[in-house]
């Protein structure tokens, strides 16, 4: 595109500070190009059930008089409009998670905490599916982040290993300390220099390498019939990554393929379990 040709332009001149400003541009570029690339992608899905609701709305019209017709349209009715909320309802939250610098609002937050919320939002999925969930106690680990925004990200990895695990299989969760206080990690205000890991384990489908490359982009999904069925919007992973990015974190993935997948969420340990002195002008 035009950078490149701008670049051969001045590569001659062998000045350094333009080509910092040529890469500045092809960065600006870039972002623009992904913020275009996810409004077109956003009015995309929006499209599919809102269509779906305009026919399904004339097809109540045409069928006033066969009540049963009525009804079973106004129940795909109702899934639609669901579909339509959660998809909504992610966006906001992926866009309160690029927005919100996590860290302004940061305290210790126990790992417990989080995998029993975790474990609540799936209870009822789970219980349907008859799964188990197992969890290896993580008492006294405690991480230095925003404790609503960890609690999406470890919620949406404990739900999708439901959504894509068989009946009747075994979801393990389990933290751990993987540095040691001052052990090298980057020190952020109220973090210890310790790392910590939560992981979470299914005997589900599993991820090939290929699609193990895209699952974290925004709408990217194996299957989309699938991910629909249960619900999904293809937001969720790009949440989880943002939430890890903005916490100093990461997460990553590990799969075999028609064994399972293990997601682990790597953050910043809190330094102590008690809540930092509240700063002037919070008012709590
Ligand atoms: P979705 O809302 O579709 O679940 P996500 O961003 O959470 O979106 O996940 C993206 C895709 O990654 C999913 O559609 C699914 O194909 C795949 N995926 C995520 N978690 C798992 C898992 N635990 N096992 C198998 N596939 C998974």
């Amino acid at each position: 595109g035009e950078p490149l040709a701008v670049s051969a332009r001045v590569a001659p001149l062998g000045s350094r500070l333009v080509l910092l400003l040529v890469e500045d541009l092809t960065e600006a570029r870039r972002i623009e190009a992904v913020r275009r690339d996810f409004v077109a992608n956003v009015s995309h899905e929006l499209k599919t059930p809102v269509g779906a609701l305009s026919l399904l709305s004339e097809a109540v019209m045409d069928a006033a008089d066969d009540p049963e017709a009525v009804n079973r349209f106004a129940g795909r009715m109702q899934v639609e409009a669901t579909r339509l909320t959660s998809l909504v309802q992610e966006i906001i939250d992926l866009s309160r998670v690029q927005n919100d610098d996590p860290l302004e609002d940061a305290e210790p937050v126990a790992v417990d905490d989080l995998v029993a919320e975790a474990i609540d939002r799936c209870r009822h999925p789970a219980n349907a599916k008859q799964i188990t969930m197992a969890t290896a106690g993580a008492p006294d680990l405690y991480v230095w982040g925003h404790r609503g925004q960890l609690a999406a990200a470890l919620g949406n990895l404990v739900e999708n290993a439901v959504n894509y695990s068989p009946a009747r299989t075994r979801v393990g969760i389990a933290g751990r300390r993987v540095t040691a206080p001052g052990g090298g990690g980057t020190s952020q205000a109220g973090g210890s220099g310790g790392l910590i890991e939560i992981s979470v384990t299914d005997q589900g489908m599993g991820i090939s390498q290929a699609d193990r490359e895209r699952i974290f982009e925004r709408f990217y999904r194996v299957d989309p019939a699938r991910s629909r069925a249960t619900g999904g919007t293809g937001l969720g992973l790009s949440i989880v990554k943002h939430v890890a990015a903005s916490h100093g974190g990461e997460v990553t993935v590990w799969s075999a393929e028609g064994q399972g997948s293990t997601f682990t969420l790597r953050l910043p340990e809190a330094a102590s379990a008690r809540p930092s002195e509240p700063r002037s002008g919070d008012h709590r």
